[in-house]
């Protein structure tokens, strides 16, 4: 059994999409040691849950723990502006899988470009993941889509959740049999910084 993080560190110098919303750290106590943190519930390597846009859908701490783990599924679309329902050619996706996009973004990460011009996915993609049934949608940039946030909605109308801001998937482009497990904290919100890891299997 092998382990792999698929998290970004977080801390004071994590990127941000909302630059009025900047992480920040402030010990409140030197002894023993507490920290104060502000954060957006949308920073760093995060999960996405249904009442990031629907009010009336789950926050994270109504979602049964299964919701955060499945069968992983990586899909090489480095390359592609537009990631759309070709890539699945080939690719073999079941009810309940975690299937991750790797676009290579991460190569940007820390740069002021990383949060323009990256890969979207297309509508008609997002809804065969829907007729699919998969439970997770993870990327390796800081979305899957840009305002009107159509494929936000398209996935988490269903209640599939979405993995954002995740490293390291080039670890996993010659795995086989991987397991992806995503925990966020039981907050009462929208979304929360989770850590990422992929089980592998061989
Ligand atoms: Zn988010």
């Amino acid at each position: 059994m092998k382990y792999i993080d698929l998290t970004q560190s977080f801390g004071p110098e994590t990127p941000v999409s909302f630059p009025t919303l900047p992480v920040k750290f402030k010990t409140v106590s030197a002894s023993p040691q507490v920290t104060e943190i502000v954060f957006g519930t949308h920073s760093g390597t995060h999960l996405d849950a249904p009442a990031h846009f629907f009010p009336e859908g789950k926050k994270l701490s109504n979602l049964g723990i299964e919701s955060f783990m499945g069968r992983g599924v990586l899909v090489d679309v480095r390359g592609k502006g537009n990631v759309g329902k070709e890539i699945l050619e080939g690719v073999e996706i079941k009810a309940g899988d975690a299937v991750l996009l790797f676009t290579g973004w991460q190569a940007k990460y820390g740069s002021k470009e990383y949060f323009d011009d990256y890969p979207v996915v297309s509508e008609e993609l997002a809804k065969e993941f829907v007729r699919l049934k998969i439970k997770i949608l993870g990327i390796d940039s800081s979305g899957p889509d840009k305002e009107p946030f159509s494929i936000h909605k398209v996935l988490l109308e269903k209640e599939i959740l979405i993995l954002e801001n995740l490293c390291n998937l080039e670890g996993l482009t010659k795995v086989k049999d991987f397991e992806i497990i995503a925990l966020p904290l039981k907050l009462e919100t929208d979304g929360a910084p989770a850590r990422v890891v992929a089980k592998i299997y061989e």
